[in-house]
């Protein structure tokens, strides 16, 4: 079967690899789409810490499955699912606390070990959920739609609430939707005037505000009677924006970071005290948030046509990806086809 390894930043190649076989407990999945997000970028472009190469990327995956192991008894030969793409070990602290997505020993495929960019996969039986009616493009975003769905659901929102995003990329426009299904009034912020535009069609929000300086802080001030946001979700990415997201936080409320940036994030601590601001970061997610996204997307409560920005073929992958890779593409979210 063909697979695309990333042998180093900046350069993929196709090879041949063994068709993977079903083990116990295990299923064979043809592939048939290849989600693309920040991490594949980064990870191509050599940008993603603690990343190691050759490896094949794709972690937001949707297929068919095409072989089944012993032991395999929720699923049938022809079921379209969604990967859950994060291997636990079951053991640790984390996942004896059904904190699976923080394991300990957390192996991501298309991270940790290889990924989706191949004609299949063998995954764990119990990593695949089946959701008869979604398309393949859906079942490819489910994993990206689920970990704003974790991070909304780590906030415990409650309805009225008022929420600032900062950050409108695909994790964020997912955080908004989320938190609009929560009933929160939803405040977005960026500096991208494009995915503004993007939060207000696709997510919704009730306001947006470009990013820049002392003016972004009058203006949520303004959006929320002066108090500031109940819930501020950074997702950025940018280290300066996730130490200016603390001044956005309401007395009493919460500031989940999304993100993950390779850097320390300090904060001003008589402001943070005063406030009493409860600080949450928001890792991976587990499967009640898949469920939870496969639920929405059943009840047509999300629509994610829209996030697809870029499409191609498998067998023209290689070509195409530099091209997505560059500041100026207007990616969003990059569907590859197989
Ligand atoms: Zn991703
Ligand atoms: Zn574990």
């Amino acid at each position: 079967m063909k697979a695309i390894v990333c042998n180093q930043p900046d350069h993929f190649s196709y090879v041949d690899r063994p068709k993977p076989v079903a083990d116990r407990g295990q299923a064979v999945v043809r592939i048939r789409r290849i989600g693309i997000c920040g991490t594949d970028l980064h990870a191509f472009r050599g940008r993603q810490p603690y990343f190691n190469y050759p490896r094949i990327l794709g972690h937001e995956l949707a297929g068919e499955v095409v072989a089944l192991g012993d032991g395999v008894t929720d699923l049938q030969i022809g079921d379209a699912v969604t990967v859950m793409p994060y291997l636990e070990c079951g053991n640790c602290i984390a996942c004896r606390n059904g904190k699976t997505n923080c394991c300990t020993s957390l192996q991501v495929i298309g991270v940790h070990r290889d990924g989706g960019m191949q004609e299949f996969i063998s995954m764990p039986a119990d990593h695949l959920l089946k959701a008869p009616g979604l398309s393949y493009d859906e079942l490819a975003l489910v994993e990206c739609m689920a970990i704003g769905a974790h991070a909304v659901r780590r906030a415990g929102i409650s309805p009225g609430e008022d929420v600032l995003v900062t950050g409108a990329g695909p994790i964020g426009c997912g955080i908004m939707q989320f938190a609009r299904i929560a009933g929160a009034r939803v405040i977005t912020m960026d500096v991208n005037e494009q995915r503004l535009e993007l939060a207000r069609s696709w997510a919704r929000v009730d306001a947006t505000i470009k990013a820049g300086g002392e003016q972004s802080r009058q203006q949520v001030a303004e959006l929320t009677a002066g108090n500031g946001a109940a819930v501020v979700f950074d997702a950025t990415g940018s280290a300066q924006a996730m130490m200016q997201g603390f001044e956005y936080v309401a007395h009493g409320g919460r500031y989940l970071l999304v993100s993950i940036v390779d850097a320390t994030i300090s904060f001003y601590d008589p402001d943070f005290h005063r406030r009493e601001t409860t600080l949450l970061s928001s890792r991976n997610a587990t499967r009640e948030d898949f469920l939870w996204v496969l639920k929405c997307l059943a009840e047509k409560q999300l629509d994610l046509a829209p996030l697809i920005s870029h499409r191609c073929r498998f067998d023209r992958l290689i070509e195409e990806f530099s091209g997505w890779t560059s500041p100026d593409s207007g990616l969003v979210k990059g569907v590859v086809e197989i």
